[in-house]
C-alpha cells in the first residue's frame, strides 16, 4: 500500500520541474492529484502522463479568482485535501543595484503573497492529520548573488512556515518548508557548465541535485512518516547551506 493511498494532493506548479516530479511520486504512492500551472500545453501534458489519478486546473496562483477556481475543483470532489504543496515560485537573477519597485513587486507576489494566499484559500478544505509543505530554497538562508529579492521572498516563505506550524497545530494540521539548492529541473542545466560549476563549487557533495532527490523529502513531509514534523525547514541542497 502506497505512503499517500486513498490521499487528495494540490501541487500548484504541477506541470513541470519539481512540482511534476513530486506528483509522479505522489500518484505512485497511491495519491489522488490536482496539479496547477499558468499554460495549458504542459499542464495537460502532464496530466496525460499521470493518467486519471490527475486533474488540471489551469490557473495562475497570484491570481485570487484563480486560487478559488482551484479550490472549487477540490471542493467538487468531496474529499477535502490531505496534502497541500504550495510549490510554485518565481525569481529571476538580478544584481541588487538593478531591481526595479515594479520587479521586485512582482517577484514577491509571485513566491511569497502567492503561497500565502494559496494556503489561505485552501485551508477549510485541509482535513485534521493534513500536512501543508511551502516550497522555499537554500537562498532564503544563504546569500547569493542576484538574489536579493528571491531570498528576501524565500526567507518569508520559511517564516511562514514555523508561524502556520504554531496556528493550525491545534487543527491537526502539519506546516513543514522544504529548501533545495541548485537542483537539476531543465534538460538544459545539464548542458550548462557555468551552472555546474557554479553550482558544484560552493556544494559539499560536489554535485547538483536531481528533482527526485526533492520528490522524496516532500514525500516524507506529505505521508504519515512525519506525523510528529511541524515547523521544521528540510534542506536539499548537497550542504550548500552550511558553508
Ligand atoms: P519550473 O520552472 O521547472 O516549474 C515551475 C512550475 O510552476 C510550472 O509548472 C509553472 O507553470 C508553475 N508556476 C510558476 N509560477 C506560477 C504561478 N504564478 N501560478 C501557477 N503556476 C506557476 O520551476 P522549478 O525549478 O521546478 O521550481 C519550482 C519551485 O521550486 C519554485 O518555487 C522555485 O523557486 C523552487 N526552487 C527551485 C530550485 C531549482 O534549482 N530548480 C531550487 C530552489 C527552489
Amino acid at each position: 500500500m502506497g505512503k499517500l493511498a486513498g490521499k487528495v494532493a494540490v501541487i500548484t506548479g504541477g506541470s513541470a520541474g519539481l512540482g511534476l516530479a513530486t506528483a509522479r511520486r505522489f500518484v505512485s504512492e497511491g495519491a489522488r492529484v490536482f496539479l496547477t500551472a499558468r499554460r495549458a500545453a504542459p499542464l495537460d501534458a502532464a496530466v496525460g502522463e499521470l493518467g486519471s489519478a490527475a486533474t488540471g486546473v489551469l490557473g495562475d496562483v497570484t491570481d485570487a479568482d484563480d486560487l478559488n477556481r482551484l479550490h472549487a475543483a477540490v471542493d467538487a470532489h468531496g474529499q477535502g485535501l490531505d496534502v497541500l504543496f504550495a510549490n510554485a515560485g518565481t525569481g529571476r537573477f538580478a544584481p541588487f543595484g538593478t531591481t526595479t519597485p515594479q520587479a521586485f513587486d512582482e517577484d514577491v507576489a509571485g513566491t511569497l503573497r502567492a503561497t500565502y494566499f494559496t494556503v489561505q484559500v485552501l485551508l477549510p478544505l485541509l482535513k485534521p492529520g493534513a500536512s501543508v509543505v511551502l516550497m522555499s530554497s537554500a537562498a532564503g538562508s544563504a546569500g547569493a548573488p542576484g538574489l536579493s529579492v528571491y531570498g528576501a521572498a524565500k526567507a518569508g516563505v520559511r517564516s511562514l512556515a514555523r508561524t502556520l506550524a504554531v496556528e493550525l497545530g491545534e487543527r491537526e494540521i502539519r506546516v513543514n518548508v522544504v529548501s533545495p539548492g541548485y537542483i537539476n529541473t531543465h534538460p538544459e542545466n545539464a548542458d550548462a557548465v557555468a551552472y555546474q560549476e557554479a553550482g558544484a563549487a560552493g556544494i559539499p557533495l560536489r554535485r547538483v541535485g536531481q528533482p527526485d532527490e526533492v520528490a522524496t523529502a516532500v514525500l516524507f513531509l506529505a505521508s504519515g512518516d512525519s506525523s510528529y514534523v511541524t515547523g521544521s525547514e528540510l534542506f536539499i541542497d548537497g550542504g550548500r547551506n552550511q558553508v
